[in-house]
């Protein structure tokens, strides 16, 4: 690891995360990692990881705190990371920050949180809508309306997925913040929080976290 590009990215469901860690990953060529991701792929290859740690994602609880910083290890030692990396969904307690920040004793890391009102995530969650036929993803100007619309590139009836109803939403989002509120206290505390606005387009938002990226590091570069 260098002290180049190591950004741990946090946001709630409905943020757009996962647009903006794919525009922050490409314009620093560095790696995104998602624990998530990481998980469910060995679930699915049913490698002695993914049967250790099915149930676990099964019934949406956390994967064991020893187990994750193993794996995050692991993952940062790896070639491609020693220019920096985005990460996703790790950390998710502060047991977790602490182990990451000795981990990173020595180099950069700066938290970046996609700050976007909850009234809005909701409305964005509810807003979305899957093609029952062909599986195409829309967003619906439509809060939890129940109106009929077709699909515009088969014809297909459009759904909301069934985590997509409101109170599964809710529960999404309450459990999103029990675990983000004490991990943007503790990058704060550190001076190592910069909160981006992700109510505002989304491109705007890109060149807002990428500013904020050059900020932090060029600041950090500067007390060196
Ligand atoms: P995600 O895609 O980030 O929502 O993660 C999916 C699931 O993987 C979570 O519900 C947890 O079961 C597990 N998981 C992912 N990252 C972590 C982590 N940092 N600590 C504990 N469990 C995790």
């Amino acid at each position: 690891m260098n002290a180049q590009h190591n950004i741990v990215l946090i946001g709630p469901p409905g943020s757009g995360k996962g647009t903006q860690a794919a525009r922050v990953c490409e314009r620093y060529a560095v790696p995104w990692i998602s624990t998530g991701e990481i998980l469910r792929a060995a679930v699915k290859a049913r490698s002695p990881l993914g049967e250790q740690v099915h149930e676990t994602l099964a019934s949406g609880s956390l994967v064991d705190d020893a187990l994750m910083i193993e794996l995050v290890r692991g993952r940062l030692a790896e070639a491609d990371a020693k220019t920096g990396f985005v990460l996703d969904g790790f950390p998710r307690t502060i047991h977790q920050a602490v182990a990451l920040d000795e981990l990173m004793t020595g180099h950069c890391l700066m938290a970046s949180l996609l700050s976007v009102p909850e009234a809005e995530l909701e409305r964005r969650l509810g807003a979305r809508r899957i093609c029952s036929t062909c599986k195409a993803l829309y967003s619906t100007g439509t809060r939890y309306g129940s109106e009929e619309e077709l699909c515009s590139k088969c014809g297909g009836t459009l759904i909301r997925r069934d985590d997509d109803n409101i109170d599964v939403i809710r529960t999404r989002l309450q459990t999103y913040r029990k675990a983000a509120d004490p991990l943007v206290a503790h990058y704060r505390a550190l001076g190592k929080l910069t909160v981006v606005d992700g109510t505002l387009p989304s491109d705007t938002v890109t060149r807002a976290m990428l500013s904020a990226v050059e900020q932090a590091y060029g600041l950090i570069a500067a007390k060196k």
